[in-house]
């Protein structure tokens, strides 16, 4: 990194050091207590604090403390969607060589690695928070050590392009995202964030993230429940924010009692396609957004727009905002030329909050240090940026990315199926919703249900294909491609 960059610091002399309200109704004011507990554990257990612990529950408010712990007492993680198939999940404790598994309930480690393993009941915030608490020293001490070029985490990407590739994060490269997103966004100490995105992507963690550095609070809610969350950015005057992927907020806003109450800062939207339609219904309804563009191998958001509010602009926007100083973008075309005046193209980045490296991979930079997000969009005279695709074959529903090669690969592998195409297709309520045609060794017809309950051990459930057609042949081009146009067009007749 540049070295004349300074690297962000934030208020460390916050009184509150996490403030966190759930469904549970609790507020907790002190997480002192519960990183005592925490690195008491860890010393007791020796642990190894260069290797990353894994974190496989949902969400609870003890994997937010647990979380939260992490990053202050600088010990790296890697959080796990808890759905994630027994498989996929050894894999990967063998590739990132996890000291501490941080589970619920049973777990028998199968992985053919060795690590410590706990029930996540251990940390029952019921049984650590004291009201008599008195700080010791020696966890200060421990801090010290803790550097800004250290890892914070490991985290997966969406896996949109084949298999989730690891993103090790840097303290420095979240202290610029952090900055970043403060410039459109910075929610007080009596103020809470709504987080009820899952804990597994950077998405939801940078929620916890920024608020620990801001010294604002988090408003934790169990998955994503329209009633509730119509309800309480309508009513909970202390919530200032809330982090929505589309989906998401095209769910609130088919309400047509959903509004904001006059407090209320703004929702940060992301994580995918953000429809123009979408942005104009925010416009029109008073709702105001912050649109925004990033990846995990940024941090999550590194281009936002400013605040979008009835009255504050005279249209809305459909850029998702210019990219976080002192990061850079540029657009290249086919040839790898850098391009302006408006042409598509590439879009690279580089810059201080951009990672450094997959974890065994190969990487996407070129000498310079740009990455290439693989992403496909142009900027305006003013720098804002457009994103116009994602790389052609995503399909996102419900704010996931999901990839269709992983789904038509399992199809193969479990079935007498002798081909698979999966593709998405528009979904009023989901975005898109996945589907897939597929060619049979033999005559007899396919049982969808019987295919779909045994995709389930192996995927996710969002990525089994809601319909499933058989066909007489998969469209392809000559070199082998399906051409998903033409299997679109199957579902759409
Ligand atoms: P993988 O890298 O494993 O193939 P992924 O790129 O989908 O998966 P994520 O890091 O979760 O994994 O997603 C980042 C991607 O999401 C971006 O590269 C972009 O394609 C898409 N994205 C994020 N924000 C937006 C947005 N505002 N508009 C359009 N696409 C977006
Ligand atoms: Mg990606």
């Amino acid at each position: 990194m540049n070295p004349d960059i300074k690297i962000p610091t934030f208020n460390d002399a916050l009184p509150i050091d996490l403030f966190l309200k759930s469904s549970r109704s609790y507020i907790y004011d002190d997480l002192r207590q519960f990183e005592h507990v925490f690195l008491r554990y860890l010393t007791g257990i020796h642990y190894d604090f260069n290797k990353p612990l894994a974190l496989g529950t949902s969400s609870s408010d003890e994997l937010v403390f647990l979380i939260a712990s992490c990053w202050r007492l600088g010990i790296p993680f890697v959080p796990l969607d808890p759905e994630l198939p027994g498989r996929e999940r050894d894999l990967l404790f063998q590739e990132l060589e996890i000291g501490l598994f941080i589970n619920e309930g049973e777990y028998e480690n199968s992985s053919g690695t060795s690590f410590a393993t706990v029930d996540i009941d251990r940390f029952a915030l019921s049984r650590i928070l004291h009201p008599d608490f008195t700080p010791e020293e020696w966890v200060e001490e421990h801090k010290k050590h803790i550097h800004p070029e250290q890892f914070f985490g490991y985290f997966l990407t969406s896996g949109t392009t084949g298999v989730p590739k690891i993103v090790p994060l840097k303290r420095r490269q979240m202290l610029f995202s952090a900055r970043g997103s403060a410039k459109n966004l910075q929610p007080g100490r009596n103020h809470l964030w709504l987080l009820s995105l899952p804990l597994h992507h950077i998405g939801g963690v940078s929620v916890i993230l920024r608020s620990l550095l801001y010294g604002s609070g988090i408003y934790r809610t169990d998955g994503f429940d329209i009633a509730r969350t119509v309800e309480l950015l309508q009513r909970d005057s202390r919530l200032a924010a809330a982090s929505l992927v589309p989906t998401m907020l095209n769910r609130l806003m088919d309400r047509t009692d959903f509004s904001v109450h006059d407090d209320f800062q703004a929702i940060l939207l992301g994580g995918g396609p953000i429809a123009p339609s979408l942005v104009d219904q925010c416009f029109n309804r008073g709702i105001p957004i912050i649109s925004s563009y990033g990846m995990t191998e940024s941090c999550a958001q590194i281009a936002a727009n400013p605040l979008m509010r009835v009255g504050d602009l005279s249209r809305p926007r459909k850029s998702v905002g210019r990219v976080f100083d002192p990061n850079s973008i540029e657009i290249r075309n086919q040839e790898g030329e850098s391009v302006t005046d408006g042409e598509s193209g590439l879009i690279w980045l580089r810059g201080p909050q951009l990672f450094d490296g997959y974890l065994n991979r190969e990487n996407n930079f070129d000498d310079d240090n740009w990455f290439n997000t693989g992403d496909f969009g142009h900027l305006n005279e003013q720098n804002e940026l457009f994103i116009e695709s994602r790389r052609t074959d995503l399909i996102i529903s419900g704010g996931e990315n999901i990839s269709p090669a992983e789904i038509e690969q399992a199809l193969k592998n479990n079935f007498d199926i002798r081909d698979a195409a999966v593709v998405g297709i528009p979904d009023k309520e989901w975005g898109q919703r996945v589907v897939a045609i597929v060619t049979t060794e033999d005559d007899r017809p396919i049982d969808r249900n019987h295919i779909q309950a045994k995709l389930k051990e192996v995927l996710q459930s969002f990525k089994i294909p809601k319909e499933i057609i058989k066909t007489d042949f998969i469209p392809r081009t000559k070199t082998g491609k399906i051409k998903r146009d033409k299997v679109k067009d199957i579902f759409s007749k």
